[in-house]
């Protein structure tokens, strides 16, 4: 599944392709891609331009020309890619927008879990999916109080309230498994039991991490590759997932794989230990 960084390198490829491209026709093969009315999302976008491309948390926010938004989320594997209009249309492929250059922003998914929805330019604050979203972890709108406040109010393991979007935005189940072992912190530890300390360090490796990969462009994990065709390289910089049995690099000790809320979680025993 792609979180921020990954989000964040296909929306860095979406804007040097096709922004300022404007649309000649979308044609949605497969109408449940779309949240809301399909019609009116094809007779809206119909001969806007593409303006700008922003991201929050995982979503993508795809600014039209005449104050519209689309909200895309890929969810597990959903991809665009730009191609010229002649170019065969692959099989998963849900929804082509025409531009009038000749080439289309073709949006493919695999497992067809991923949604786009219209709106009007401003209004996503207001969409249920991003309203509840938490602070980008970034250093400026991260807040060091706040998210410790939060964590005390919370009883469940840290490792599940990292992959709850509304604490902080964009982590997913690899970087949630880095961060931690980052921080030296179990990630089976209860929130409320956690130091000052800890919740500043984790904080702090949340902010570096996602920036490294960002700046790696992501991480390319099985056959997760970008809507350019660049795979991210950042999967050289993991230090535990998918790294079970192999040595921890600070100890030495083998890396373990467990579950934590359901989902895989990789710990060094030695260096994250249960306090
Ligand atoms: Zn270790």
């Amino acid at each position: 599944m792609p979180e921020l960084p990954e989000v964040e390198t296909v929306r860095r490829g979406l804007q040097s392709q096709v922004l300022k491209a404007k649309v000649a026709q979308i044609d949605v093969l497969y109408s449940k891609m779309i949240t809301g009315n399909v019609d009116e999302f094809v007779k809206k976008l119909k001969g806007c331009r593409i303006e700008a491309i922003d991201r929050r948390g995982k979503y993508l926010l795809i600014r039209f020309s005449q104050g519209l938004t689309v909200i895309s989320h890929l969810r597990m594997e959903g991809k665009y890619f730009v191609e010229k209009r002649e170019k065969p249309v692959e099989k998963h492929t849900h929804i082509i927008f025409e531009l009038t250059d000749g080439r289309q922003l073709r949006y493919n998914d695999v497992r067809k879990f991923g949604r786009m929805q219209l709106i009007k330019t401003g209004t996503e604050d207001m969409v249920p999916s991003i309203k509840k979203l938490g602070p980008e972890p970034t250093a400026d709108k991260f807040d060091k109080q706040l998210f410790y406040t939060d964590l005390m109010k919370r009883k469940k393991a840290i490792k599940t309230a990292l992959l709850d979007q509304t604490l902080v935005a964009g982590i997913g189940n690899i970087y949630a498994d880095e961060i931690l072992w980052l921080s030296k912190v179990n990630p089976q530890t209860p929130c409320n039991h956690l130091t000052k300390k800890e919740t500043t360090l984790i904080r702090e490796k949340t902010i570096e991490e996602l920036a490294a990969a960002v700046e790696a462009g992501g991480t390319t994990i099985r056959s997760y590759i970008d809507a350019f065709q660049h795979s991210g390289s950042f999967q050289f910089n993991l230090h535990v997932y998918g790294k079970k049995g192999q040595p921890c690099e600070r100890c030495q000790t083998p890396i373990e794989k467990i579950v934590v809320g359901q989902r895989g979680t990789h710990f060094c025993p030695n260096c994250q230990k249960v306090k």
